[in-house]
């Protein structure tokens, strides 16, 4: 007998996450993680490591609180969004009986958290044409739904659904399922927060990271926002010490008014590139489509990906190739960078498709 068949049937058979850091590569322009391009400093105030830290630091929970405008007993903090996603499954799930449901295309690792736990998953396509809910199938897809996620802005399609939509899912399954909204980009659309549902839907939760418009992925660090009722049973849950020391430290400074402030005018920059980008992506032949964003990211469609992805790289430029997810045939999704980042971008295409104008010519 080998080894690895001591492990559970189901981790056997497990493809992993292919996160941008796995896949790795070679190249110096990284804008296949939606990472903010560049560091932001912060100092190491806390020495005390030989002690354990809070199990939930009251003071970065309360900053958080103010800065959602939640009571602190709303929110639970965790090593980054992807471990909220992990505990809802663990609070609420029972192998064999109870089953989540998601959009596709969307974020890997709500399935792939749903694999490792030993939970059944059901994906629903949105609709290819304008990636709406499709709501006669979901009406159908209900029975023993206990989570449902649904990623808002969506990655890696950058869209938002839309707030009657969101609504009416929530009052479809409600008494029956858990509808968990996926918010790790809604800095960059800030007014699309679900945030002040919450006092009306007791079954609405709320995942958020400082990985995204915070500029702090390496810090890992995420929050839960939920009726108290449901943060009391995700404490059960989640580990003893959760947040390092290092971690509460700098989230709480990041959580500053004035850093707050530092991170909108960061975000304000990030949209000014996007729509940079978008106008001189628009001139290339062979870009079959550019998707509407309110992200970080662009999402486009090229007729010949396989050779464009291999030019990019060939640059040094890192994108995310989205054309394993159904209905994204040809699809690269690009973070949105530094204006340098976006320029070499459009330089790299500028030496390899033809522009709308020179066909004129
Ligand atoms: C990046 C990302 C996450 C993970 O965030 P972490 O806080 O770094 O774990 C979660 N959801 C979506 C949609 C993401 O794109």
């Amino acid at each position: 007998m080998t080894i690895e068949k001591l492990a559970r049937i189901n981790i056997q058979k497990l493809m992993p996450y292919q996160s941008a850091r796995r896949l790795g590569g070679n190249g110096n322009i990284w804008l296949n993680a939606n990472e903010y391009p560049q560091n932001v400093p912060f100092k190491i105030t806390k020495k005390n490591l030989n002690r354990y830290p809070e199990f939930q630091p009251q003071n970065v929970i309360n900053r958080y609180a103010t800065y959602t405008g939640l009571k602190p007993e709303q929110i639970i903090m965790h090593r980054g969004a992807d471990e909220g996603i992990e505990l809802l499954i663990r609070t609420f799930c029972c192998p064999e009986k109870d089953i989540i449901l998601l959009f596709t295309p969307t974020y890997g690792m709500y399935s792939i958290n749903a694999q490792i736990i030993g939970i059944k998953c059901h994906s629903i396509l949105l609709n290819i044409k304008n990636f709406k809910l499709n709501f006669h199938i979901i009406e159908k897809k209900l029975e023993h739904v206990k989570l449902i996620y649904i990623c808002n802005p969506n990655n890696p399609t950058a869209h938002t659904f839309d707030i009657d939509d969101l609504k009416k899912l929530l009052n479809m399954v409600k008494n029956q399922s858990i509808v968990v909204v996926d918010e790790a980009y809604i800095e960059f659309c800030p007014k699309k927060t679900l945030t002040s549902w919450l006092k009306n839907y007791n079954h609405l939760v709320i995942l958020r990271t400082l990985s995204k418009a915070f500029a702090l992925a390496g810090l890992r660090c995420g929050f839960t926002l939920a009726h108290a009722s449901i943060i009391q049973l995700l404490l059960k849950v989640i580990p003893p010490y959760p947040i390092s020391t290092l971690t509460e430290d700098i989230a709480k400074q990041a959580l500053s008014k004035k850093n707050i402030i530092l991170m909108q005018k960061r975000v304000k920059k990030i949209i000014h590139n996007r729509e940079w980008l978008i106008k001189n992506l628009k001139n290339f032949l062979g870009i079959r489509k550019i998707f509407h964003s309110d992200t970080n990211y662009i999402l486009v469609k090229f007729d010949n990906v396989k050779k464009v992805f291999l030019a990019f790289k060939k640059n040094g430029i890192i994108l995310r190739d989205q054309a394993h997810q159904p209905g994204l045939q040809g699809c690269l999704r690009m973070t949105v960078g530094t204006m340098k980042e976006c320029k070499s971008i459009i330089n790299t295409l500028e030496d390899f498709l033809l522009k709308k104008i020179e066909l004129r010519n």
